[in-house]
């Protein structure tokens, strides 16, 4: 009897310690969380946002623990228990304002997930950093002496610095213009001032930031000249509107009036172009690609200049105001084209208002533009030297005749090209800066 009684415990026991088995082997998954930490760089400051993002399919996170240490005293940063059934995660952190001295660091990230493995306390990950804390700004020494800038037009600092820099380059009102290494401890930054700036107003930075995230901001020896710009009227014929808006109804469907369509391109359009051109100007390479003066269209004659300001007739009303932010040269019809410099092909195609257009990178964010193309000679990808032909003149786009639209670039903001077919002007501004 009582051995009968002591077996079906026995079985009982057996089949509560199968069940228990079974869910430890369910609960108790061996894979540990994946865990990263960026960034990676070896310098940081209490500026540096670091980001843990960890992620376990099993049993879920458990707990993050982030921990500093220096001189052998951790200093907890973050510790936090998750939530059941956290899959994911991704925690900002930063070293603590106070506290934390210049010189080496270990930074410690733990993150534990939810298994019962090893006992319950869970499969870990850790991972040890050994970093630098770097809470000095770089020094930066201007080495051009002269920045006498056209309203308009373009100039060139160039800078030295005491450590590697990670972004740096002039601010000049809401315009950034990066700068670029080009000697080894020497950058140079190609600005400029727009058009339409309040040149009394205007105080530029240089500003450079260094890899651990320290910043410094200095002014520089800056003289603009202020440049009065032309006002156009432009008379909006019917003629005009009946051959030039088939172009651009695709993108107007619903527009049955050339002329509404013509306030669209000429406003909304226009301005989508100029976006587009201002994202193309990071389309650049930290190199000169050019050298000597930008070859000018041949024997052409100039029909409307930069930054003329344009006002639009129709019927007697004026129905647009726009500025023209290129130089417009007239030569026989289908004239060919020569490439202004040296550069890369960064856009060859059809777009808005510019109808055909190539755009070239000749480096450290200067960039020439030829529009109203009726042939294209080139591919983007393709480097094509100084006065090598890269198409045609024509009239397509927003041309009333067979025209070069010529355009330069300084980072993507629209800039006087005269400067740049100046022989003078390109040594006195750069040249002699580099030597
Ligand atoms: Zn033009």
């Amino acid at each position: 009897m009582s051995s009968r009684i002591s077996s079906a415990f026995f079985l009982v026991f057996l089949l509560l310690a199968g069940a228990l088995g079974a869910l430890y082997y369910v609960k108790a998954e061996w894979t540990p969380p994946t865990v990263s930490v960026t960034p990676e760089h070896p310098t940081v400051s209490s500026r540096t946002v670091f980001t843990v993002t960890a992620a376990d399919e099993g049993a879920g996170l458990r707990t993050l623990l982030v921990t500093a240490t220096q001189n052998g005293a951790p200093v907890e940063i973050v510790n936090k228990t998750l939530p059941e059934g956290t899959r994911e995660l991704s925690e900002q952190f930063s070293l603590p304002k106070a506290g934390i001295k210049n010189g080496p660091l270990s930074l410690s990230v733990t993150v534990k997930d939810a298994s019962w493995h090893r006992l319950g306390r869970g499969n870990r990950v850790d991972i040890v950093r050994d970093v630098t804390v770097d809470s000095k700004p770089p020094v930066i020494s201007v080495l051009s002496g002269q920045h006498n800038v056209n309203q308009g037009g373009t100039g060139l600092v160039v800078y030295s610095t005491d450590e590697e820099l990670a972004q740096s380059g002039v601010r000049m009102g809401e315009h950034f213009f990066p700068g670029y290494p080009y000697q080894p401890g020497k950058y140079l930054c190609f600005f400029a001032i727009p058009y339409d700036a309040d040149t009394a107003a205007l105080t530029p930075a240089l500003v450079a930031s260094d890899v651990a995230g320290n910043e410094v901001s200095i002014g520089f020896f800056f003289n603009p000249r202020v440049k009065k710009f032309k006002h156009d009227s432009i008379n909006v014929s019917e003629n005009f509107l009946q051959s030039k808006m088939g172009q651009f109804v695709q993108y107007y469907p619903d527009l049955t009036q050339p002329i509404d369509i013509f306030i669209k391109v000429n406003s909304e359009l226009r301005a989508k172009n100029v976006a587009t051109l201002l994202q193309l100007g990071r389309d650049t390479v930290p190199q000169m690609l050019w050298s000597g003066s930008f070859i000018r269209l041949p024997n052409s004659a100039p029909m409307a200049g930069f930054a003329d300001n344009r006002t639009y007739m129709h019927q007697g009303q004026a129905v647009d105001n726009q500025t023209h932010l290129g130089v417009d040269l007239a030569s026989l019809a289908t004239a060919p084209v020569p490439a202004g410099n040296t550069g890369r092909v960064i856009l060859a195609e059809f777009m808005g208002i510019y109808g055909n257009v190539v755009v070239l990178d000749h480096g450290f964010g200067v960039q020439s533009l030829y529009s109203h193309l009726s042939e294209i000679h080139v591919h983007k990808g393709e480097t094509v030297q100084r006065g090598q032909i890269i198409g045609k003149t024509g009239a397509t786009g927003m041309a009333g005749g067979d025209h070069l639209h010529f355009g330069m670039l300084v980072s993507g903001l629209q800039v006087q090209p005269i400067e740049w077919w100046d022989d003078h002007w390109i040594k006195d501004n750069i040249t002699s800066k580099l030597q």
